[in-house]
């Protein structure tokens, strides 16, 4: 074949897409999903995927969403070359990658004068991050910068070790996994220039502080400092480098990784938090917080008679009440006692073993949570815009980009799962409001009559979730706020009484052996758009509830750290309110970035993960054939294809196709429309083949076009 091979040659000059999409289609597959003849065939979407991932073409389009499968090798493909290659070409002209679609926005952003998102999804592993990452240094080596804004670009970049080393862990499915989710605005001058950035993050897993599941680990930060602080630092800090003596770091049974170097990604952050302004004495406030949790995780309770907890390990709880800057005997009774108000009057109760051991770990987890959520607030406050220059620009614009995680379905589905798959549900509804939203406006600015496309609305599930009074997150919360005898069983009682008819929701009760897997007592099940999810209810009440006892929090803000001062307030303790319950806290954030992103133009990257090893050149057909599913890939492709398979400006179509026609060879000197018309009738398309709008061809059929570009081949 003429032209194989020329689509893997990277250092290729500028080959038309739609060239070597077709002429080497059968090897290497095409180039956009949209070109598939048969594109309701779930089968033909995956031998596509399957065909360019083998000659390592990692990057597919559905239209303008861009389908990535992570090769788990490195592709010689990020370079400054190849980022020159990209710069200012248009999508369609060559070849799939991130930098073109990270290019096309930036353009948009420059031309229309509009805020862009750029929205990456995919489960665990499939190369969110790492694609974030390559946006990022993209803007950061091709945007247009000055003196003063070159740091910017440096921070941008810099802020991924800090957040990684606090805010990721390894697990089963990725060896360098982000526990939470981030939304991070990019602002620019009228100029293009960056002058300014803004991260949000999303529910941190702060279950993974007190415990791992076998084969995991806890976030990388502990391991780094035991394995790279220096003999001064450990010493101060009362800490030994072997990970297998906090109880904090044993769960999984994981201590090190082959594939990380814990001491070299310490200088990393070390170097990173002094570029982001932190200075020496905070940067050892952070680490006796850091240092104090693993201490913490140390603390050991003995029974008395009438089984009250005690504490067995005295000296450590001093040490750890010295290093953090508060009271021993206070955070003695925070530990051991509850303290209540009742008629005005204050009493305190002796908790019992197991109280004291969740107390505990409820103490740990909020200061490592709210100290995670200070450090980005750190991280926002050296990523600013300095006001003077930022304001004094208008016209300025926004790329955002989030990454956040994909559809999850584990063996064991907990609240996280349900408020990731809540997530996604969310995300999904907008993606198909946005989707039609653009291509109803294209239509309309085109001037071609609008057909309509049938789809899949998840608001049925979204509102079986979140609504007011009778979804699952107000059930739970009322279940939460309950006084007296709540319990994770209770809850799901109230579900089956509320919920029972619901087309989309399952219990045990309610399946009557209906159901294909059985569902235990304790779960309960959703149809969610991508797919069916049990949900275990143990825990939910535990997770949901924000409810940390008052002595702890008022141990805590009256301690000598400052970053502890900052993270309990004062204020919390005098107020008695009770605190918003996570999920209606990860709901009102969901509904801010819902928002956020409405007002963008939105680009989407789809990750795949190939296989589970994490090896490369492993295609996992079930394993993919699951993600195309729950990224609603095939769903996509329809909306897309639902009217056009292939549209393109008169003057690109023009160019391309004009040999086929002696009228428009070499050069067609009328209006850019009457040459498109008269090469298409030359050309014999049918009128239900195509359409012309104001400014551009669209085609009904992929096989209308390979018709044409075999033509032009052959000549
Ligand atoms: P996610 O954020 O989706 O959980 P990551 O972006 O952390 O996944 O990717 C997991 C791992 O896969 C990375 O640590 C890296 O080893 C590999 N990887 C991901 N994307 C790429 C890529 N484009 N090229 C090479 N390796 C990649
Ligand atoms: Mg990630």
């Amino acid at each position: 074949m003429r032209y194989q091979g020329r689509e893997v040659d990277i250092e290729g000059r500028v080959r038309l897409v739609m060239e070597s999409a077709l002429t080497a289609r059968d090897r290497v597959g095409v180039q956009d999903f949209v070109l598939l003849e048969n594109y309701n065939s779930e089968a033909t979407f995956i031998e596509n995927l399957r065909r360019r991932f083998r000659e390592n073409l990692i990057y597919t389009y559905i239209g303008s969403v861009l389908v990535s499968v992570n090769p788990y090798k490195d592709l010689e493909i990020y370079s400054k070359t190849q980022m020159e290659r990209y710069r200012g070409v248009s999508f369609y002209e060559i070849s799939p990658h991130i930098y073109a679609l990270s290019d096309n926005t930036y353009r948009a952003m420059r031309t229309e004068r509009k805020d862009q998102c750029i929205l990456i999804s995919g489960e665990s592993g499939a190369g969110k991050t790492e694609a974030s990452k390559k946006i990022l240094l993209y803007y950061a080596v091709t945007c247009p910068t000055n003196d003063r804004m070159a740091a910017l670009g440096d921070h941008l970049l810099q802020s991924n070790p800090v957040l990684e080393a606090f805010g990721n862990a390894k697990t089963l499915k990725n060896d360098n996994s982000s526990r939470f989710g981030k939304y991070m605005d990019i602002q620019f001058d009228f100029r293009g220039t960056p002058v300014g950035s803004h991260i949000m993050n999303f529910l941190l897993e702060k279950t993974r502080v007190v415990y791992q599941n076998q084969g995991e680990r806890n976030f990388h930060i502990f391991y780094q400092l035991l394995d790279g602080g220096d003999d001064d630092l450990l010493r101060r800090l009362d800490l030994d480098r072997n990970p297998q003596n906090y109880d904090y770091l044993v769960k999984g049974n994981c201590p090190r990784l082959s594939s990380v170097s814990d001491k070299n990604n310490w200088k990393t952050v070390m170097k990173a938090l002094s570029v982001f302004g932190f200075t020496e004495e905070e940067v050892q406030i952070l680490l006796n917080i850091i240092a104090g949790v693993l201490h913490l995780g140390n603390i050991q309770f003995g029974e008395g008679e009438d089984g009250e907890a005690y504490i067995t390990t005295e000296t450590r709880l001093n040490h750890l009440a010295e290093l953090l800057g508060i009271d021993s005997s206070a955070l003695g009774e925070a530990l051991t006692h509850k303290k209540l108000t009742a008629k005005g009057e204050e009493m305190i109760s002796p908790l019992n073993f197991e109280q004291a051991v969740s107390a505990r770990d409820a103490l740990a987890k909020s200061m490592y949570g709210r100290t995670f959520s200070w450090l980005v607030q750190k991280i926002n406050q050296s990523l600013a815009p300095k006001d003077e220059i930022y304001h004094s620009n208008k016209g300025s614009s926004v790329i955002g980009l989030l990454d956040i995680y994909g559809f999850e379905v584990l063996q064991h589905n907990s609240f996280e799962q349900f408020c990731i798959n809540y997530c996604n549900e969310k995300l999904q509804q907008l993606f198909i409001e946005l989707t039609l939203r653009s291509e109803q406006e294209e239509y309309e600015t085109e001037g071609i009559a609008w057909e309509p496309v049938q789809y899949f609305d998840n608001k049925i599930i979204c509102d079986l979730i979140e609504e007011k009074h009778k979804g699952i997150i107000s059930i739970l919360d009322e279940e939460c706020l309950r006084p007296g005898e709540t319990c994770d069983v209770s809850f799901l009682e109230k579900l089956e009484d509320t919920l029972g008819g619901h087309p989309h929701f399952v219990t045990h009760k309610l399946a009557n052996g209906k159901t294909r897997r059985v569902l235990s007592r304790e779960e309960f099940r959703l149809l969610h758009y991508a797919g069916e999810v049990n949900y275990n209810v143990t825990g939910f009440l535990d997770k949901n509830n924000k409810w940390l006892n008052r002595n702890p929090k008022e141990v805590m803000c009256q301690s000598e750290n400052p970053i502890l001062r900052h993270c309990f307030r004062r204020k919390e303790v005098i107020d008695q309110k009770r605190p918003v319950t996570a999920a209606t806290q990860f709901k009102t954030s969901l509904m801010k970035l819902k928002e956020i992103l409405m007002s963008k133009e939105p680009s989407y990257v789809r990750c795949i993960k190939p296989n589970d090893a994490k090896q490369p050149d492993r295609f996992d057909e079930v394993l993919v054939r699951h993600q195309v599913k729950y990224l609603g890939l095939m769903e996509n492709l329809r909306v897309r294809r639902a009217g056009f398979a292939y549209r393109r400006r008169f003057e690109a179509f023009l160019q391309r196709y004009k040999p086929l026609c002696p009228e428009t060879w070499p050069n067609w000197h009328g209006r850019l429309a009457d040459g498109v018309s008269t090469l298409v009738n030359h050309l014999g398309y049918k009128e239900e083949e195509y359409k012309l709008g104001r400014s551009k061809i669209f085609i009904r059929f992929p096989k209308t076009l390979f018709t044409t570009e075999d033509a032009l081949e052959a000549k």
